[in-house]
């Protein structure tokens, strides 16, 4: 039997949920133990998840850019992509740029990171199994704490489907970040955010892309307005979109991978040179032990907790996307700083009405608060204003001029109750209308907030002044 530490406040993850809620937790005074099995820190989201992707979306545009820049009067010489390069510089100058830090924020916060696999015992205690080569703990007993607190931040996987398994040229999301080079025909089984943001990337770099997706729509969730204005890009990127189709199966050689699908009643298939399925993701909640402590988990793997994250277990929090909200890195974020906070006795809660979500298309899309539709379904009286980017001086000194903002206000009082940007910078200037949902603010806040010009971020008051029927560039 291995000796048993105790431990204050530990943490399982070191992904956006983990590492936050470590900081967090040391700023509030705790003694910190955060349990990482994977040889870096940062998760999913800083490794090959939101870091990297937006790195590989990034060198597209650049791409893109050079070819256009005849547009502009530029000439350059045909622009060609050494992607081993590419690759090279999104590890070393992005992705290790960004786990270092992390590393050094957790030294400065004085977290004690242990690299191990943890695995509960009990409702008060649990085991770090040895992943690596490790001195300081038992490759068959490992190493046993009893905590005092624990903060499960363990994250997600990629789901699996029939027929495609992960292999060789068939990837989830990882492989598809990671590839030795770019295929000149692309596969991607699943058209949700990270599937359509690496469709847009891998076709700004040259390859021809096909999107299968199983409902009517790619993107579904966001508004059909918004929607239609990222496919109508996509295409002329030459992207193809097949909907209401069905990925049935894949055989592979060693030079392309077949897919075979099925839409409208009858099955085709396409060669590809990688198949990269992105259908969804599941919580990593069946192999932590959590049979042995109080903590219940729903149909979907998700853990339930209060508002504050606490699990029916007091003393075990539940934050990030093994909990409930949007599998998103900001999520976690703040779901982080309320547990850390709740351990430390502040009344601290959670609170999604606030979230934005985005989606790194071009051009983006991003929402916060409700749609109209939930707006309505809820019985609230809303109304909307529109303005078009094409409106905007910013945009047009762009050349990316496509695409609106849409504030969606009770009809009453006017209160912001969510807001939608499909456009130039949409990932950004969503933060404002993060800000007045949360604020509760309504159109005549945002309308008498002098916005600078010219910039992108004027037609988010342009359409409070259409709210409140004092339009002035429409
Ligand atoms: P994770 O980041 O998954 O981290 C969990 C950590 O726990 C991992 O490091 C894992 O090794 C460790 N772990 C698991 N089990 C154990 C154990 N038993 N013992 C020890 N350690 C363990 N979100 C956004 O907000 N914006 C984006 O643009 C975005 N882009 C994305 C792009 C892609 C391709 C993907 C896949 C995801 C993207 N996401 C994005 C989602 C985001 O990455 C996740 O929501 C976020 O990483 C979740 O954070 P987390 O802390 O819950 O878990």
């Amino acid at each position: 039997m291995a000796d048993v530490e105790k431990k204050e406040t530990v943490i399982i993850g070191a992904g956006p949920g983990g590492y936050v809620a470590a900081i967090r937790a040391s700023e509030l005074g705790q003694k910190v133990t955060l349990i990482e099995k994977s040889d870096t820190l940062g998760g999913v989201c800083l490794n090959v998840g939101c870091v990297p992707s937006k790195a590989l979306i990034q060198a597209g545009h650049r791409f893109q850019d050079a070819n256009d820049a005849s547009t502009y009067g530029i000439t350059t010489q045909p622009a060609t992509i050494d992607f081993k390069k590419t690759q090279e510089w999104k590890q070393k100058k992005v992705v290790d740029r960004m786990t270092s830090g992390v590393k050094m924020l957790l030294k400065k916060h004085k977290v004690d990171v242990i690299q191990g696999e943890a695995v509960l015992d009990s409702d008060t205690q649990l085991r770090v199994m040895p992943v690596g080569p490790q001195q300081f703990m038992s490759a068959d007993t490992g190493l046993t704490i009893q905590f005092d607190n624990l903060i499960i931040a363990s994250g997600s996987h990629p789901i699996e489907i029939p027929g495609f398994k992960f292999d060789g040229r068939v990837v989830d999301s990882t492989g598809g970040l990671n590839l030795p080079e770019i295929p000149k025909e692309f596969v991607v089984i699943g058209g949700g955010y990270v599937g359509t943001e690496l469709a847009g990337a891998y076709a700004n770099m040259g390859s021809h892309v096909t999107i299968i997706e199983g409902t009517p729509s790619i993107l579904a969730g966001f508004s059909k307005d918004m929607v239609s204005i990222v496919e109508k890009s996509l295409k002329k990127k030459g992207v193809d979109i097949i909907t209401s189709a069905t990925a049935k199966s894949s055989s592979q050689d060693a030079d392309s991978v077949s897919v075979t699908y099925e839409a409208d009643g009858k099955e085709a298939t396409i060669k590809a040179d990688y198949c990269m399925v992105t259908v969804g993701r599941r919580p990593n909640t069946d192999d932590l032990g959590l049979e042995y402590t109080k903590v219940k988990l729903d149909d979907h793997g998700i853990v339930q907790t209060d508002d504050q994250g606490r699990t029916d277990s007091p003393h075990i929090f539940a934050i990030g996307d093994i909990a409930s909200g949007p599998a998103l890195a900001h999520k976690a974020f703040f779901q982080a700083k309320v547990a850390a906070g709740a351990i430390a006795g502040k009344n601290t809660a959670n609170d999604y009405v606030g979230v934005p979500g985005v989606c790194f298309t071009d051009p983006e899309m991003a929402v916060v608060g409700l749609t109209q539709s939930q707006a309505k379904d809820k019985g609230i009286e809303v109304a909307t204003a529109k303005f078009p980017f094409a409106g905007n001086a910013r945009a047009v000194s762009l050349d990316e001029a496509e695409g609106f903002v849409r504030l969606i206000y009770t009809k009453d009082d006017k209160t912001i109750l969510g807001g939608e940007v499909v456009g130039p910078g949409a990932s950004d200037l969503i933060a404002e209308l993060s800000l007045a949902v949360n604020g509760r603010m309504n159109v005549e806040d945002i309308a008498l907030t002098i916005h600078p010009h010219p910039t992108l971020s004027e037609p988010i008051q342009e359409a409070a002044d259409i709210a409140l029927g004092f339009p002035t560039h429409i």
